[in-house]
């Protein structure tokens, strides 16, 4: 029996942390054979990145890669010993000496392969193996020392765990487990017992950063059980759980097919209200006289603002559309006139033409901007033009006119080798992911409710390019050319309403990224817009997404109004929004999110009576 156990920055951030946790190590290895994953001591990454820093503002990525890696072999060797001096063999390994073969990408690197040979040996003679996490080595003739990407050790003890055939991983940190929100934000935060890999890959990239989402990547696809618990007491912790998935092979261990499936759904109607006040409310108000009906929203996108007006579109079943719409119609006359006559009346516009959605699904998206900007460029070629676009980490869903939406899945089928059986229609996806949800649930005799936990990230920008020509191939020049740089768009989001300039028909594209990220985005999409006669760029760094994540939302009327009416009973404003069937997520002003965090997390019952304390 092989367990894999890692320990993050906190849990081994002194002498005395790394003797405690090697006394854990001791008691769980008399019994099994363990590998262990450290991470570097408390906030060394963060330090050596400031020091790197303070002699350049941009350091070359191979030397960064050399320095950050020093963090993690410095704990490996401090626990060996700390191990060896309670008496049990142990013997410490870089990710190099293992054989954690990796892409060549510095900084940001995936595991192709994990040599296990001499992992094997080591544990046959009795002896705990502590294994450097985050770093690895390149497969190329110089063998460069590479690094996984920040946090990256979680990833780091999946795919051990994954290589090495584990009966386990277990992720020891500082808090509890999963909770329901940041502890630190919100200190009534509670634990949750179990989550599905789907909840928590959305969480983790929506700013939860207790678990790295590659890491629940892998999980996911080879089905290794997983754990995260605190090293500071014997509570069993967060299992997170998943689907049996089909058999993989351990080589090219993450780089897996991105798309796993591709989804559509014909019955579906789109409704948009044009000319909404841009003021804390309205959403509000839309989505409660939605729920109070019942009737289920699938997604809703709200674009950037113009002049103190918003969009705000949505998609419901074709048999509801009536009944939506009146419900839009009849809060129309509360809304008012608006401040500057020249841009018209709110308005609620009901698309005309039928619609479809297309989705490409699949873990394997995260971090490969490239997966979206194929999928826009795939349809473009195919003549199709994208009404809606909304966007998770791991799905990709596109609104087109219905009559599309056979050749949209036929060419996506082919452009990213999705076999038929892996081609379903919304019906089946809402099916499976209730039974999942049941299956998961079963076991711990509790009904999940509709959102289990909210996420904060306070490092998005949003950036918007004006009046783009409303014709194919526009989100895909926009996410190609970012995507040439790695550059991930979030949200994105079109304009719903159209402007004619010089007889062409223009939309806006509104999207986020990653902050670090967001000037260099910028730069692009100026040079491009002076190239292709596009409208002005707009960069907003001062931003602030809140998410909530549940997979009880799906045939649950209701969730997103009550996000934005805890929103507004705060005085909030929404930015944008942006949905998929798991979550829901509002891009609100960066001096709002904390209070965001908080009036989502107590709206939805989620605090709990006890208060978590995250060791310092
Ligand atoms: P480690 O060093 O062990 O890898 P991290 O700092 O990377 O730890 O992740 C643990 C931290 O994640 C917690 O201290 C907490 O502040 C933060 N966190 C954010 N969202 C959540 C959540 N939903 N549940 C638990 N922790 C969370
Ligand atoms: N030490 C690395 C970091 O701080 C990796 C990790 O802790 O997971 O990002
Ligand atoms: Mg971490």
């Amino acid at each position: 029996m092989l367990i894999v156990q890692k320990y993050g920055g906190t849990s081994v951030g002194s002498a005395e942390r790394i003797k405690a946790v090697a006394q854990r190590i001791a008691k769980t290895a008399s019994d099994r054979s363990v590998v262990v994953v450290v991470s570097a001591m408390g906030k060394t990454t963060d330090g050596l990145v400031k020091l790197a820093n303070e002699i350049s503002p941009n350091p070359n990525r191979r030397e960064m890669d050399m320095l950050l890696s020093t963090g993690e072999q410095v704990t490996i060797a401090l626990m060996s010993i700390a191990l060896q001096e309670l008496g049990v063999p142990a013997i410490s390994l870089t990710g190099a000496q293992v054989g954690i073969v990796t892409e060549a990408e510095h900084s940001r690197a995936r595991i192709l392969q994990i040599k296990t040979q001499r992992i094997e040996e080591h544990l046959q003679q009795g002896e705990v193996v502590v294994v450097a996490g985050f770093q690895g080595i390149s497969q190329t003739r110089h063998q460069e020392i590479t690094t996984l990407g920040r946090g990256g050790s979680d990833t780091s003890a999946v795919a051990l765990a994954a290589a090495l055939q584990a009966e386990k991983c277990e992720i020891y940190t500082d808090v509890p487990g999963i909770l329901t929100t940041d502890p630190r934000i919100v200190p009534e935060a509670q634990l949750m017992s179990e989550i599905t890999c789907d909840e928590m890959l959305e969480l983790a990239s929506l700013g939860a950063k207790v678990l790295h989402p590659r890491a629940v990547e892998i999980a996911r696809n080879y089905g290794m059980p997983l754990v995260v618990l605190s090293s500071w007491s014997d509570a069993p912790g967060t299992r997170v759980v998943s689907a049996i998935p089909k058999r993989r092979a351990l080589q090219d261990l993450e780089l897996t097919k991105p798309v796993d499936a591709i989804e559509y759904d014909t019955d579906q109607a789109g409704i948009s209200m044009l000319r909404v006040p841009d003021r804390p409310g309205v959403a509000a108000q839309l989505f409660s006289g939605i729920a109070v009906q019942n009737i289920d929203v699938d997604l809703i996108i709200q674009s950037i603002h113009e002049s103190n007006t918003n969009d705000i579109a949505f998609t419901v079943g074709k048999d509801t559309l009536k009944q939506a719409t009146a419900v839009a119609d009849a809060i129309l006359p509360a809304l008012g006139k608006n401040s500057d006559p020249s841009l018209g009346e709110p308005e609620v516009k009901t698309e005309e033409r039928p619609i479809a959605k297309v989705s490409l699904v699949g873990a394997g998206m995260i971090g490969r901007p490239r997966v979206a900007a194929k999928m826009f460029e795939t349809l473009a070629a195919a003549g199709i033009n994208i009404v809606m676009i909304s966007t998770s980490e791991v799905k990709v869903s596109c609104v087109v006119d219905a009559e599309d939406c056979e050749k949209a899945v036929n060419s996506l089928s082919q452009g990213f080798d999705v076999d038929v059986a892996d081609i379903s229609s919304s019906g089946d996806f809402l099916r499976n992911a209730t039974q999942t949800r049941i299956a998961t649930t079963e076991s711990s005799e509790e009904v999940p409710p509709p959102v289990r936990a909210v996420a904060l990230d306070m490092k998005q920008a949003r950036l918007a390019v004006r009046q783009i020509p409303d014709r194919p191939g526009m989100a895909a020049k926009i996410s190609g050319l970012l995507a040439e740089q790695n550059i991930s768009l979030d949200m994105i989001i079109q304009s719903q309403r159209c402007h004619s300039v010089d007889g062409v028909l223009t939309r806006d594209i509104a999207f986020t990224v990653s902050q670090p990220e967001g000037e260099t985005a910028y730069q692009i999409l100026v040079n491009a817009a002076v190239e292709f006669g596009w409208g002005e760029v707009v960069l907003e760094s001062a931003i602030a997404k809140v998410s909530v994540v549940g997979s009880g939302m799906i045939a649950h009327p209701g969730v997103a109004a009550k996000m934005f009416e805890a929103l507004a009973a705060n005085q909030i404003n929404i930015l944008m929004i942006a949905t998929s069937e798991i979550k829901i997520s509002c891009v609100v002003e960066e001096e709002d999110g904390v209070k965001a965090l908080q009036a989502i997390h107590k709206a939805f019952g989620l605090s709990g009576n006890e208060v978590v304390k995250v060791p310092a």
